[in-house]
């Protein structure tokens, strides 16, 4: 049918680096854009600058290629055509598609601390939170479009839950941070028990909730910004149908649409950090990078065995790993010289996964 058709069109794994513009503190630090892109062929090259060893500097391109680059100067309507738009159709065909912001979130600098008053900034940050933010309001209206057209009284639910992970444990962030724990039954189903699930039937309601789920998760205890950049923020859309298309008769999953906004890359080498709790988050931040990593990787050979034991992340998201999955992989990048190595990281761990 013509819907399979599209269903096959649309790539299992998509690759696409998103460059932020210069911000002003990197303007006034005089900092400069290291990276070019060429969007016809869907290149990027970086210009690391290098000292030989008599110090004199020169330049080392790194040249890479994915299945999308973004421009600094690209919209994020754009960014949501380039990636999850052709899949929203899917969902209601059974399909489970997972979107992920990946990239470094920055150093915070924690200032006046002796004197109980905590300012936290950061500039070295990728966009992540701002890319990932409206993608699950522009898929909302497109599923909402065609349950009231294509799918007119068919007995289409829409459901939305929101929660994150921070240092390997589950948190519901639509239910005032309430800790879950997962169980999974012998059908590979995963369960997260107590995770609230709301009806979405209008756009301005998921608006509340996505603001709710992103107030409740940059208040944590410390109250900084700090915190999120720590954990993932994993925001599904669950389209569900009535046995006999009624809404009176208790519905079963169609579909499922992932949005994760990961934990800051380079968190995950805070393993070396004097603080324990830090060293801690940092090696379940890595852990659970790699794990997904991998996960996508066995993907795309189409292993029979993927390996989601790996982490708390993997193991979310298991349900959604196997059958007729999609994966898009955003990465984002700063465009600035003291982003370099932390630039090149993202870029080769997305390379690893295409
Ligand atoms: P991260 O989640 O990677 O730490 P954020 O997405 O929170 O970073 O971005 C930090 C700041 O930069 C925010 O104020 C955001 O609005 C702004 N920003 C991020 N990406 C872009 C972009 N592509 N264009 C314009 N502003 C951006
Ligand atoms: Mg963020």
């Amino acid at each position: 049918s013509a819907d399979k058709e599209r269903a096959n069109n649309v790539a299992k794994i998509k690759v696409v680096v998103r460059k932020r513009p210069l911000n002003k503190k990197e303007i006034a630090k005089k900092e400069e854009d290291i990276i070019t892109i060429e969007p016809t062929s869907n290149a990027l090259t970086v210009h690391e600058t290098k000292l030989k060893v008599d110090l004199t500097e020169y330049v080392e391109k790194h040249e890479f290629v994915f299945d999308a680059v973004l421009n600094e100067d690209v919209s994020n309507d754009k960014v949501y055509s380039e990636t999850v738009e052709p899949i929203v159709p899917l969902i209601f065909h059974r399909t489970k598609a997972t979107c992920f912001a990946y990239g470094q979130t920055g150093k915070w600098f924690r200032c006046f601390e002796q004197i109980k008053i905590t300012f936290s900034f950061s500039y070295y940050w990728s966009g992540k939170t701002y890319t990932m933010q409206p993608l699950p309001l522009k898929a909302t209206q497109d599923i909402l479009s065609l349950m009231h057209h294509t799918y007119w009284n068919q007995g289409f639910q829409l459901f939305v839950s929101f929660f994150e992970i921070y240092g390997g444990k589950l948190f519901d962030l639509l239910n005032d941070r309430k800790k879950l724990c997962m169980r999974e039954d012998g059908k590979q189903q995963v369960c997260i028990v107590g995770l609230q699930e709301y009806r979405v039937s209008n756009v301005e309601t998921i608006k509340e909730f996505i603001e709710k789920g992103n107030a409740t998760r940059s208040t944590g205890t410390t109250g900084a910004n700090e915190e999120s950049s720590r954990s993932h923020a994993i925001l599904q859309l669950c389209i569900k149908r009535s046995a006999n298309g009624t809404e009176s008769k208790p519905s079963r999953l169609v579909g499922k649409l992932s949005f994760i906004d990961l934990a800051g890359s380079e968190r995950g080498a805070d393993t070396t950090d004097n603080d324990k709790q830090t060293r801690m988050e940092g090696a379940e931040i890595n852990k659970s990078l790699l794990a997904l990593k991998e996960c996508i990787r066995a993907l795309d050979n189409d292993q029979g065995h993927i390996p989601f034991r790996g982490s708390k992340l993997t193991e979310v998201l298991r349900d959604s790993f196997v059958g007729d999955s999609r994966t898009v992989m955003i990465s984002c990048i700063s465009p600035s010289s003291g982003s370099c190595e932390h630039t090149l990281n993202t870029l080769r761990y997305a390379d690893r996964v295409k």
